[in-house]
């Protein structure tokens, strides 16, 4: 195998939630230490919503389970300066492998190896693939099946898992009903009900929940957010994609001008962007109108930003057809024509009754 691609993180983006960053994140430090003392099993299976850290979650585990520290420290974690946590931390860890799609590799800063640089750069115009394919699964079974190097544990992290096709996970369940000897995997999705029932069954499952507020919003505000509560809010809850948004330029103001922005049809701060998150902050605007329409608290917007008076029925049709949107996002439409009818659609199910 060749090795994982050391590769410089910059900043602390939720592109770059790698384990090994010293500002790490302070809600995984609980669900890590439990995992770490009660998961005996060779293949676990991470998960639980987007935005928490789960790629970084994982590391932490493979980083621990490889650690090679005499005494270990009492809760499990990694020790951080032993020979195997050295080359953890400059990504060259022999009996580590990290399993990524093209479209994840340079985000998340593991990089292809060799081979996969490149078949990269002979086809650097094409769009990176989303998925992780059969041939990449094939290699991280046949590492598995090597000896160890360092005479421990070999893993393999496997992230996100619910992009293998269906050849690919195929390919792992033989090798995750009976790992070889040392090997041991860690799988993570954020869409578990899209995996493989057979993929599930043959992994114990760790829940990665939405870490609770006190611990996200001081996070959040380290990092230079203003009003963090009502980005977090925005996020539902997910720190790394309230992070996100924040970069990408929304702030508090522009969060909670929206909905009156939207019920008037105005395409205001959704103009610039992919039409999934269009999509996405659409439903949420729906969700929060239809539960203050029977007196509930809104979730995602602030209470005071989402129209009081429209009508549920119409919020329901809304509703599915956003859903119905939401299965054609990804592909390539007019994006100008398809948000002009997306706005049509918002302002009719926004108006009071
Ligand atoms: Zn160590």
């Amino acid at each position: 195998m060749a090795p994982a691609r050391s590769q410089p993180q910059a900043g602390t983006g939720p592109d770059t939630d790698g384990g090994t960053a010293p500002d790490g994140l302070p809600w995984l430090g609980r669900p890590l230490a439990q995992a770490l003392a009660t998961q005996r099993g060779h293949a676990l299976l991470v998960q639980g919503p987007p935005g928490v850290g789960q790629f970084s979650f994982c590391l932490q585990l493979a980083q621990a389970w490889l650690c090679e520290a005499p005494g270990r420290l009492a809760d499990h974690t990694a020790c951080g300066t032993c020979a195997s946590c050295h080359l953890f931390a400059v990504r060259a860890h022999p009996d580590l492998l990290v399993l990524l799609p093209e479209a994840l590799q340079a985000a998340l800063g593991w990089g292809a190896d060799e081979e996969g640089e490149a078949r990269s750069e002979a086809r650097s115009k094409a769009k990176p693939s989303a998925e992780i394919k059969v041939d990449a699964v094939r290699k991280a079974v046949s590492f598995a099946q090597q000896t160890s190097a360092r005479g421990g544990a070999k893993v393999v992290v496997l992230h996100p898992a619910e992009q293998m096709n269906a050849i690919a996970a195929n390919t792992l369940l033989k090798t995750l009903e009976e790992p070889p000897g040392a090997a041991r995997f860690i799988l993570s999705t954020g869409a578990v009900d899209a995996l493989l029932p057979t993929i599930r069954s043959r992994c114990q499952q760790v829940r990665l929940p939405l870490p609770p507020a006190e611990d996200a919003l001081p996070w959040l505000q380290a990092r230079g957010l203003q009003s963090p509560q009502v980005l977090l809010a925005a996020a539902g809850g997910q720190p790394l994609t309230a992070l996100e948004l924040a970069e990408a330029g929304l702030t508090a103001d522009r969060w909670a001008q929206l909905p009156r922005q939207v019920a008037q049809g105005q395409a205001g701060a959704l103009a610039q962007q992919p039409l999934p998150r269009v999509i996405d902050v659409l439903s949420k605007l729906c969700h929060d109108a239809a539960v203050k329409a029977v007196g509930g608290q809104p979730r995602y917007f602030p209470a005071d930003a989402v129209p009081a008076d429209a009508d549920p029925a119409r919020l329901t049709a809304w509703a599915a057809a956003l859903r119905r949107t939401q299965r054609h996002a990804d592909h390539p439409l007019a994006l100008p024509l398809q948000l002009e009818a997306l706005l049509i659609q918002a302002r009719q199910a926004l108006a009071g009754a």
